[in-house]
């Protein structure tokens, strides 16, 4: 629980159980509990193989209740004459089924979606449609049709604002609304000064790629009175960055916001609402400090601020106070999704290597110790022996070592020495390639040894053998592409908590670093978080693998940014989906028999409901992407199994065989399958 910090930023949602499983509490605390091993397990025996991406809506129609109560009570506590409405980002994750319900459990808060492009417009405009009076906020770059598309929203009776992203967009938005006979409703996103240091913080400041800068929020008030048309400029936004972790940052923010606001409103604006976009930041690391990966406020604060900071300055300039609304992506959506993988393989270890080998290699490293030079081993006597004193002085380190902690450390840094002399000499011909091993092996013998004699005698260890600072680490490798599920590990090197879903009630004792199956050497992760500090950690405590036991980790708040900006490098396509509903009927402990039946995509078990299942994409799939039509390359297989037959290189039942397999691969998983 403290190694993986679950308690910092997993609460209430993911927890502990008493048998060591990763367990999920989609409505907090006081929720059903889904042991998630056993659910990846029962559909991986109905034949949904990992890795599976598991969405849990009821964890945002919670976080969405969260916030909104968060506001809510801030407005009562300030006594705050306006309210508040949520609009969900939809570039944060365009996934139908999570923004459908977003917009249900928002809809009698008044919530709506913001749009940042055309083809997002269309399916506001679907979803909206059904439910005039909702909100959408149309921000991003605008041509004519996407305006033309806007004025058929007031039309549906959406109640959509078009948001001057750019100075210029206001000719081409009166044009269209004079040419379409309706008065806009149209809002301005200002640039503030104000900007935070995170990764995101170019999205503010002047330098920021958009919104309008003072002069031109002037000029634009002053095009609409000549037109007689100040009325129709009702909102100021505002972003200033995702992922604020400091909350004096967005206090800084409201003041600017809020005193442009009200010079809007004496200029004889038709202001009435104040969008204060993104930012809400959510704790990856659970330090809860200020560093990347963390935040050092609450929801609550983050409400209180921007409640507060408005009705000062509204009570100040004696101004009515405006709807409150927020764009919060991350902060709703990320806890959501889970990504459930399984570790393939390791580099064996020594004792998993044929045993004769080792034994040869170690006793080749043992004679040239002895320095007797009578019966050289292999690896002494393939280099003539050049490698000898460094094996001889290495095998001394080992045989010499003490129960003292100086000992112990003394031999890791020698260790660490010969180890980096063998191969400066490898590089310059003076060891074999068997010299090289056996070194490698004397090196991985001395760290075993000195963990075994820190354990026995409760010594402290090296600090570079710690767990969670060891730097000869493990690398696991693992069933998932990074650059398809967890694309900002690599781009942004963002740290999400990983933990394996088992065995949680044993001690770690690998410190591992994670490499995925592309074969891209960038396709690796090694920032984990870290139980102490809010530095990310190199390694990640993990557990030896078992034979023929799957070893089942998870990536947890990947819910936003993670799945659109994923891409099909190596042809890694989409993963499967499964939809998990908690069921309101049944919150008893889990059965043995806990899933009863997978008939017509419902599995059901313990207070859960397996909603429904996306399958991920086929090799056909990912390969039709690029135009590789999945006929064509049946037929083009049949040909060459046919001609093969022909030469007499193949039977026809080889023939037969070769084309069926292909077929059953086209329509396969693209990840590996055990
Ligand atoms: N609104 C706008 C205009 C954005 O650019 C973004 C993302 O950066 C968001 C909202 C969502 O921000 P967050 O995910 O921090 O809530």
């Amino acid at each position: 629980r403290k190694l993986y910090a679950i308690d910092g930023w997993g609460a209430p949602y993911f927890g502990i159980s008493d048998q060591g499983h990763l367990c999920v509490k989609p409505r907090g605390e006081d929720g059903p509990v889904i042991d998630l091993l056993t659910l990846a397990s029962t559909l991986k025996d109905e034949g949904l193989e990992l890795p599976l991406l598991f969405r849990f809506p009821d964890i945002v129609n919670h976080r969405l209740n969260l916030l909104q109560g968060c506001f809510d009570r801030a407005v009562a506590r300030y006594e705050y004459q306006g309210c508040y409405r949520g609009v969900f980002p939809v570039k944060c994750n365009h996934d139908r089924e999570l923004i459908t319900t977003i917009l249900e459990t928002g809809a009698k808060f008044g919530w709506g979606l913001e749009v940042g492009s055309k083809p997002e417009l269309l399916m506001a405009m679907t979803l909206l449609g059904q439910a005039p009076g909702s909100l959408l906020i149309c921000n991003g770059y605008k041509d004519q049709e996407y305006i033309e598309l806007v004025v058929q929203c007031w039309r549906l009776g959406i109640e959509a604002v078009v948001v001057l992203e750019q100075f210029k967009e206001l000719g081409l938005l009166l044009r269209v609304a004079h040419k379409m006979g309706v008065r806009p409703k149209l809002g301005v996103r200002a640039k503030l000064s104000t900007r935070h240091e995170g990764h995101w913080g170019s999205t503010s400041g002047e330098k920021a790629k958009f919104g309008l800068r003072p002069r031109e929020i002037v000029a634009v008030v002053r095009q609409l009175a000549t037109l007689g048309m100040t009325d129709c400029l009702q909102l100021l936004h505002f972003h200033i960055g995702s992922q604020i972790t400091n909350i004096r940052v967005v206090k800084e923010a409201m003041s600017e916001a809020a005193y442009l606001y009200a010079e809007l409103v004496d200029l004889g604006a038709g202001m009435r609402t104040i969008d204060c976009g993104g930012g809400l930041g959510i704790d990856y690391d659970g330090s809860n400090t200020d560093a990347p990966a963390s935040l050092s406020y609450t929801m609550q604060n983050y409400a209180n601020d921007v409640v507060c900071s408005l009705r000062d300055v509204c009570l100040e300039r004696g101004i009515p106070m405006p709807t409150i609304v927020t764009e919060s992506g991350r902060a709703l959506a990320s806890h959501h999704a889970v990504m459930v993988f399984d570790v393939v393989a390791r580099p064996p270890t020594a004792s998993e290597m044929e045993p004769h080998i080792v034994e040869e290699l170690m006793a080749a490293a043992l004679e040239a110790g002895a320095g007797t030079g009578a019966q050289p081993g292999r690896a002494a006597a393939r280099a003539g022996g050049k490698g000898r004193f460094l094996l001889c002085s290495f095998n001394e380190v080992l045989d010499n070592m003490e129960a003292t902690a100086c000992s112990l450390r003394e031999a890791y840094s020698d260790a660490v020495y010969f180890k980096e002399e063998a191969l400066r000499a490898f590089k310059l011909g003076v060891l074999s390639l068997e010299e090289r091993a056996t070194v490698d092996l004397l090196f991985d013998a001395t760290c075993n040894r000195i963990l075994h004699l820190a354990a026995a005698a409760k010594l402290p260890l090296p600090e570079a053998l710690q767990p969670s600072t060891r730097p000869h680490s493990a690398t696991y490798h693992v069933n998932l592409s990074i650059f398809r599920s967890a694309p900002d590990t690599w781009a942004i090197e963002q740290v999400f908590p990983i933990l394996p879903i088992h065995r949680l009630d044993e001690e770690p004792t690998v410190a591992a670093t994670l490499a995925d199956l592309t074969c891209d050497s960038d396709g690796k992760i090694d920032r984990f978080i870290s139980p102490v500090g809010n530095e990310a950690a190199p390694v990640l405590p993990l557990h030896e693998l078992r034979s023929a036991q799957p070893y089942l980790l998870a990536m947890f708040l990947t819910g936003v940014y993670q799945e659109v900006m994923g891409s099909a490098h190596n042809m890694f396509g989409s993963t499967h989906c499964v939809v998990v509903r908690a069921a309101d009927c049944c919150i008893s402990p889990m059965p043995d028999d806990a899933v009863i039946h997978d008939g017509e995509g419902k599995i059901l078990g313990n207070g859960f409901v397996v909603d429904h299942i996306l399958r991920g994409e086929t090799m056909a799939d990912v390969l039709g992407r690029s135009q590789h039509s999945g006929p064509e390359m049946l037929l083009a297989m049949q040909a060459s199994a046919g001609a093969a037959v022909l030469e007499g290189r193949m039977s026809s039942e080889d023939a037969e065989a070769l084309v069926q397999a292909f077929t059953r691969q086209m329509h396969s998983y693209t990840y590996l399958s055990f």
